[in-house]
């Protein structure tokens, strides 16, 4: 998944919080700001559904490694219930949510 330059370059900005980057990424696509393996995970997780669509918008339900414990996913809001992301990190459930969410037929406010 590549991007043009400019589109991903421009607006690059690590903060304490990756929730001004998910921001960016959701509109671009722009997987930039996470490790190449938390987009490799996130691509694997998508493949064996562990991260589903919720009934509502932006919001997706992430099954964790051991297949039990499930973590809530904001595409939106860049949050995610896990260890990782309740302290700000990106994880990469926020990844697959990102995929997800660019290659659904979301509405997108212009
Ligand atoms: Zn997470």
């Amino acid at each position: 998944m590549r991007t043009p330059p400019d589109r991903a370059g421009r607006h690059r900005r690590r903060g304490r919080t990756c929730r001004a980057y998910v921001k960016k990424a959701a509109e671009a696509a722009d997987l930039s700001g996470f490790h190449g393996w938390q987009v490799a995970k996130a691509a694997e997780a998508i493949e064996e559904q562990a991260v589903v669509p919720s009934s509502r918008p932006g919001l997706y339900a992430s099954v964790s490694g051991d297949g039990v414990t499930v973590y809530l996913t904001d595409a939106i809001e860049g949050s995610c219930t896990c260890k990782a992301g309740a302290n700000g990190r990106c994880c990469y459930h926020l990844a697959a949510a990102l995929i997800l969410q660019a290659a659904a037929p979301v509405r997108k406010a212009a």
